[in-house]
């Protein structure tokens, strides 16, 4: 049989929000590749081989993948969430931008998932309902002065921002230093929602503002929505109304 490849997104924990699609592919696989975390969230069901690495090693776990692939095995690569976002798609398309030429023509697709994001705002009503953006605050990859361009462009435009990657046990300054330019820009009212480990049994999910957000209760797990001056509680929720009617 001639292999495949599929970059898969399990969503962002509990079994319920994997879609059917990538259910069934995972059954499909004969070797499933990804970061440990995320391989040990594959259901038991799916019996392939399983290939669980360190997430420093993403061009590595790639390249492993699309050789497999190339030698006929039916390969699931796993990644939480959405594969596409922040995640492992990336990683495997530029493996393959680097490598064996016979790499571009396997049988290879992106099934997707859902990703951190919509789960969060799901939790809080609808802070989506008007136009976002969508960063990563870990300067791992890119430089701190990007990212401190784009917060503020973000606030030039009045969108919702949503934050991945906010903190981790060692990377704290960022944090303090995004709230601290984001309360500058656009004022300490503005609603903001921490939502931790959603969808799973340890899920913390808080609305608060801007001036209040305590940064230590932000961790690995947390992604941050950050509101636009319309962004408004109503009740327990949160929304962004559909409706513009100014000019910026
Ligand atoms: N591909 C993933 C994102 C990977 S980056 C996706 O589409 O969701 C990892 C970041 O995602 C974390 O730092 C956190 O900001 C966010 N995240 C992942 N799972 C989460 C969850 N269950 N609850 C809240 N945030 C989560």
């Amino acid at each position: 049989m001639s292999g495949w490849l599929r970059v898969v997104g399990l969503g962002p924990g509990p079994d319920k929000w994997l879609t059917p699609e990538a259910h069934d592919v995972l059954h499909a696989a004969t070797d499933i590749v990804g970061y440990i975390p995320y391989v040990e969230r594959v259901p038991a069901t799916a019996r392939a081989k399983r290939h669980a690495s360190d997430n420093r090693v993403e061009l590595e776990r790639a390249q492993q993948a699309l050789q497999a692939a190339a030698c006929g095995a039916r390969v699931a690569v796993v990644s939480g969430g959405d594969a596409g976002v922040f995640g492992m798609a990336a990683a495997l398309f530029e493996a393959m931008e680097k490598g064996d030429a016979a790499w571009r023509v396997l049988d290879v697709a992106v099934v997707p998932g859902m990703t951190a994001l919509l789960a969060a705002a799901a939790r809080v009503g609808a802070p989506l309902g008007h136009d976002f953006c969508v960063i990563s605050l870990s300067d791992q990859r890119k430089p701190w002065s990007v990212i401190q361009l784009r917060l503020k462009a973000a606030c030039e435009g009045d969108f919702v921002l949503a934050v991945y990657n906010p903190a981790s046990s060692t990377r704290r300054e960022q944090l303090e230093a995004a709230l601290a330019q984001l309360r500058v820009a656009r004022g300490a009212d503005t609603v903001a929602v921490a939502a931790t480990s959603v969808g799973c049994k340890d899920e913390r999910v808080m609305v608060t503002t801007l001036g209040a957000l305590d940064a230590a209760q932000v961790n690995m797990r947390t992604l941050l929505i950050i509101g636009s001056t319309k962004t408004r509680a109503v009740g327990r929720f949160v929304y962004t109304p559909r409706t513009y009617a100014e000019a910026l």
